[in-house]
């Protein structure tokens, strides 16, 4: 009989991570940038793969290795690749993927700088791509063609709060020969694993969830093919976007956390969301556990929980926006996301105020849109903290 598989929470606190030699609990930190081989033989081994061991950290290291296992293991993958960020995760995907005269359908509300670095980098190399409403699956059918190699979706996405069907996504991927790789950064793997639901590879920018308390800056792919996963592993090794021995620890570290930590900030944003959406001052909210999302049915099919960030429209546009970002107390006036404390954002003031009026509508950045990434603190508090800004 197969031994049924420890549920997720026992999963992320042990990881695959056995106490070694000296008995240590945790996983050592091995602050070596290089690893001593036996002898003549025992190098030559290791670099004709003919035996498993460490060479130097930027091809692998025990620590990073440690914390590769505990995501693949959490995201039912094959393996996974640590990267020094977020977005060195997804250059590595697309660099795997694309080659000349590739195309891309992706997700339009993506996370700004993965399109960024197609439209301006990667066409200088050839490469063609469509960025399409992926919330309906006719708009990505309609734009596949026979030189498509890579579907990359978000999802959900920030901060329209769009949800996509990955397994129909999966679906049309696969019928025209392209992988489908997610970023699965804003649900975290507690909520949604990607890869059961059909994708080829996922990915995280792990400063978010993973890692949890806004202190490290990282990256990590999970495939579910072996053979994937080496030419995804050989892409960071080669483009050296590698993750440091510290930065691992520190993630595993968050990651014992990760079901503890998105339980409550969910719990929080479900009575914030319902808050807000009572409120005179606010028109909208988008919060994907609201009955009232549009795909909201989807995401409870394909998530196990709704998650924690809420985004929401202000009756006084600029103003109100600018207004509250002023006198909000508890929550911190800052970007990201998926850490302990509750960040707010306003994109019509601060990061997208660059833009102009059309191109930020356009975007959907409107003008009393803000954003609320919820963290753990005391819900009463959150709301007290909205509420006395709100007012007056
Ligand atoms: C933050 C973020 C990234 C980029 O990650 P970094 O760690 O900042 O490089 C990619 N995708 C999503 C959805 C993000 O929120």
């Amino acid at each position: 009989m197969q031994a049924k598989q420890p549920g997720i929470n026992s999963r992320l606190v042990h990881g695959t991570y056995r106490p070694d030699a000296t008995g240590a609990v945790n996983v050592p930190i091995y602050q070596s940038s290089t690893f001593a081989f036996r002898n003549a033989e025992h190098g030559a081994a290791l670099f004709a793969g003919r035996e498993k061991g460490y060479i130097y950290t930027r091809i692998g290291n025990p620590t990073i290795g440690a914390f590769e296992d505990a995501v693949a293991s959490i995201e039912n993958g094959a393996g996974g690749v640590a990267t020094s960020s977020g977005l060195g995760a997804v250059n590595t995907v697309y660099m795997t993927v694309l080659g000349q005269g590739a195309h891309l359908v992706s997700t339009a509300s993506v996370y700004g700088p993965s399109r960024g670095l197609v439209e301006k980098h990667y066409r200088r190399y050839g490469v063609e791509a469509d960025f399409v409403d992926t919330s309906d699956l006719d708009n990505l059918k309609r734009a596949m063609r026979p030189e498509t190699r890579l579907v990359y979706v978000e999802s959900p996405s920030n901060p329209a709060m769009q949800v996509t069907d990955i397994a129909g996504a999966a679906a049309i991927a696969h019928d025209h020969g392209a992988l489908l790789a997610v970023d699965n950064t804003f649900a975290s793997p507690y909520l949604q694993r990607p890869l059961d639901l059909g994708a080829d590879i996922v990915l995280h920018s792990i400063t978010k969830f993973i890692n949890g308390h806004a202190d490290v800056v990282g990256g990590v792919i999970v495939a579910g093919d072996a053979g994937l996963l080496a030419r995804l592993r050989d892409v960071m090794v080669q483009t050296g976007c590698s993750m440091d021995p510290h930065q691992a620890f520190l993630v595993l570290r968050g990651l014992k956390t990760l079901g503890l930590r998105v339980e409550r900030a969910q719990a929080n944003a479900m009575a914030i969301a319902r808050w807000l959406e009572a409120h005179p001052m606010v028109a909208s909210v988008r919060y994907i556990g609201l009955p009232s999302h549009p795909q909201h049915e989807l995401a409870r099919r394909q998530m196990s929980g709704f998650g924690s960030m809420i985004s929401f429209e202000l009756k006084g546009g600029l103003e109100a926006g600018r207004r509250l970002m002023d006198r909000v107390r508890l929550a911190t006036l800052a970007v990201s996301l998926g850490g302990v404390e509750t960040l707010i954002e306003h994109p019509a003031s601060m990061t997208h105020a660059s833009m102009s009026k059309e191109a930020r509508d356009a975007a959907g950045f409107t003008d009393g849109l803000v954003r609320y990434a919820v963290g753990i603190e005391d819900v009463e508090d959150l709301i007290a903290d909205l509420d006395q800004a709100l007012s007056g």
